[in-house]
């Protein structure tokens, strides 16, 4: 089994209709994958990709937060609404980013914290960008009332320090493609630290292009295809050593399942 744990496949970067794409990761052996939504623009677009493609699409709902300034008065109660409507979905792609200076951590942060909320009181997973603001994620964990019991730390590229501070509050990690680039070795040397039962794949296509040794299929210049999937956990197996993807299948079911 090979499941795509983080994509965007609403976007409209890749050029190609979305049903030839799903079949070129059909093809590639991809058995299914969770599309994140990142503003409330695209809920309606992940919504209807689930409905399509019912077998292969699970869902995620949020606003990640490059956009955290942008949803409208009321987008809470939305947000609760469109994940009732469906139990499958998880909450995401939400977060907290450092590395951008707009929208303010302060607002990334009111949002983040609004979202946890509602994944702790719907009961659902949650995928959690971070980047340059672990002390942020830290602090929202420590000052949080709850905490979603499942959270998937998406293109992890923290320290193993980091890591074993959020494994301690039950995180999962996901490896992208993008950290098979030699410049990336230290992030790929931090997931060999992992304990193998928390590690999950993606390819957060059309984003986090891997080496181009590794592509398999191609979109154009920047354009990650979700079919590489097959390629980055090959190298990611032969790095990480023999046996890793029968447990990460195995992982794919405990996190997902819910
Ligand atoms: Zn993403």
């Amino acid at each position: 089994m090979l499941f795509d744990s983080h994509n965007h496949l609403q976007s409209g970067k890749f050029g190609l209709p979305v049903d030839v794409l799903i079949g070129q990761m059909r093809d590639a052996g991809v058995t299914g994958c969770v599309v994140n939504a990142t503003r409330e623009e695209d809920w309606e677009v992940v919504r209807a990709l689930a409905q399509d493609f019912p077998d292969f699409v699970r869902p995620a709902y949020g606003v990640h937060p490059w956009f955290a300034d942008t949803p409208k008065v009321g987008w809470q109660d939305r947000l609760r609404e469109i994940l009732i409507h469906d139990p499958s979905a998880s909450v995401g792609e939400i977060g907290v980013d450092g590395w951008v200076s707009e929208p303010k951590m302060e607002i990334q942060q009111l949002v983040f914290r609004e979202q946890i909320k509602i994944a702790v009181e719907l009961e659902r997973p949650v995928t959690i960008h971070c980047l340059k603001a672990w002390r942020e994620l830290l602090d929202e964990m420590d000052q949080a009332p709850a905490w979603p019991k499942k959270f998937l730390m998406h293109s992890f590229g923290g320290s193993i320090e980091v890591a074993q501070r959020l494994l301690k509050r039950g995180a999962w990690f996901s490896f992208s493609g993008y950290f098979l680039n030699p410049r990336k070795a230290k992030v790929l040397a931090v997931f060999k630290q992992l304990p193998k039962d928390r590690i999950l794949l993606e390819t957060d296509a059309p984003d986090m292009m891997p080496p181009a040794s590794l592509l398999k299929f191609s979109l154009g210049e920047g354009v990650n295809h979700p079919a590489n999937l097959k390629a980055i956990a090959e190298a990611f197996e032969k790095e990480a050593g023999q046996g890793t993807l029968v447990q990460i299948a195995e992982n794919v079911k405990r996190f997902w399942e819910f």
